[in-house]
């Protein structure tokens, strides 16, 4: 309790002392269009959470890169679009943010069946790492960013990643809420994660990205892309989750859907 009355003293000093100027508001909301999607009170709260997340959180440019209060404000921005109900604390303490100009390539180390340890060396757009720090391509959180309706957004790829660690491993089940059902929410994302695969193995066409047939994390992280971006195709595919994820966000973006002209959400898909 004493812990969270000055946690909660100290965060309205900095919105205080530190807000984010209304020129520089308005320039990352340029940056992030899409939170065009959002209005009054949402608004807001996504003021003051972006505003505390650039300050409690240690942004890091690395290979080169230059990263401006710009550039972490646009990552803040969509950072806490995922958290906007849940608060900054529902990812557990503040982290360090790592940024490469573009994909970078890291040793994974994974053992096999037989005890074989690989090493693989992809490229990678982002990575979240249990109890340290998430690390972004700047090429990707850019191109996220510019599309705000196409389902692929890096950031909150990788945050949800960051929920889904509160748990224990990223399972693709972060803690749910008191008033969620475990059951309901096993069920949903099941059906729906064998339903990808099978389409995956069969090479039929998949309305979703491919890549969340990698695992239940992946999968988990991968719905929530579209939850935020393109909660009209990820109603349409997969209701049961469409509908666990709004209980888990606390947020409904398919009726903020309704604030964007049709044409340009067809633009960008
Ligand atoms: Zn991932």
């Amino acid at each position: 309790m004493v812990l969270g009355a000055w946690k909660r003293w100290r965060r309205a000093r900095t919105l205080r002392r530190h807000p984010l100027s209304a020129a520089e508001w308005q320039e990352a909301l340029g940056d992030v269009p899409l939170t065009r999607t959002l209005a009054g009170a949402e608004l807001d709260r996504l003021r003051e959470l972006a505003t505390l997340f650039v300050r409690e959180n240690d942004f890091a440019g690395v290979r080169g890169f230059v990263l401006t209060p710009r550039h972490a404000r646009a990552i803040a921005i969509q950072a806490c679009l995922p958290v906007l109900e849940l608060g900054l604390d529902a990812y557990g303490g503040s982290h360090s943010i790592v940024v490469y100009p573009g994909e970078f390539r890291t040793d994974r180390r994974w053992e096999d069946e037989h005890g074989i340890v690989h090493v693989d060396r992809d490229p990678q757009s982002g990575e979240a790492w249990p109890e340290g720090p998430v690390v972004l391509s700047w090429a990707d959180v850019a191109e996220s960013a510019e599309h705000p309706f196409d389902g692929y957004n890096v950031v909150i790829h990788e945050f949800a990643h960051k929920l889904d660690m509160r748990g224990g491993d990223a399972n693709g089940t972060p803690p749910l809420h008191r008033d969620m059902d475990a059951g309901t929410w096993q069920r949903a994302f099941a059906g729906a994660y064998a339903h990808h695969c099978a389409q995956v193995d069969a090479a039929v066409e998949t309305a979703l990205d491919e890549y969340a047939a990698e695992s239940p994390g992946e999968f988990f992280a991968v719905m929530s892309e579209y939850f935020f971006e393109a909660p009209d195709l990820l109603h349409r595919e997969y209701p049961d989750v469409y509908g666990q994820l709004r209980l888990y966000y606390r947020q409904d973006p398919l009726r903020r859907l309704e604030r964007v002209p049709p044409d340009e959400l067809d633009a960008s898909g």
